[in-house]
């Protein structure tokens, strides 16, 4: 079935409370929700683990973007390889986040070891 996106994707103005696992999230940073409607993370807000205010996402990015010196090789929650082509987000409070495969959303903040590699 071939899918329409303009009319199947969400839009940035639209409010829309979405639970998205990780697993969900191709290496594109969209979302296929089970409605088969898309979402591209990178116009989303994600809300923190501890509950809050959602938070922007600035930008997308991933390990193949970056300096090879410079890549995250492994999940810094469950230490299980990055794959490159595995989307990672920059927050607006500085915050990264990456929607691992193996385990969860993975929230690191800058003075983490994961967001020191990133500056
Ligand atoms: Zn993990």
């Amino acid at each position: 079935m071939k899918h329409n996106w303009k009319n199947n994707n969400i839009g940035r103005r639209d409010i829309v409370i979405i639970t998205v696992i990780p697993s969900d999230v191709d290496d594109n940073g969209i979302a296929r929700l089970d409605d088969d409607r898309f979402i591209r993370m990178e116009k989303t807000n994600l809300t923190p683990p501890e509950g809050g205010k959602p938070v922007p996402v600035l930008m997308m990015f991933n390990s193949m973007m970056m300096a090879e010196n410079e890549r995250i090789d492994s999940c810094p929650s469950c230490s299980n390889p990055l794959p490159l082509t595995r989307p990672i987000f920059l927050m607006e409070d500085g915050a990264f986040v990456y929607p691992c495969l193996d385990c969860e959303w993975v929230w690191c903040d800058i003075d983490q070891s994961l967001g020191n590699e990133f500056v």
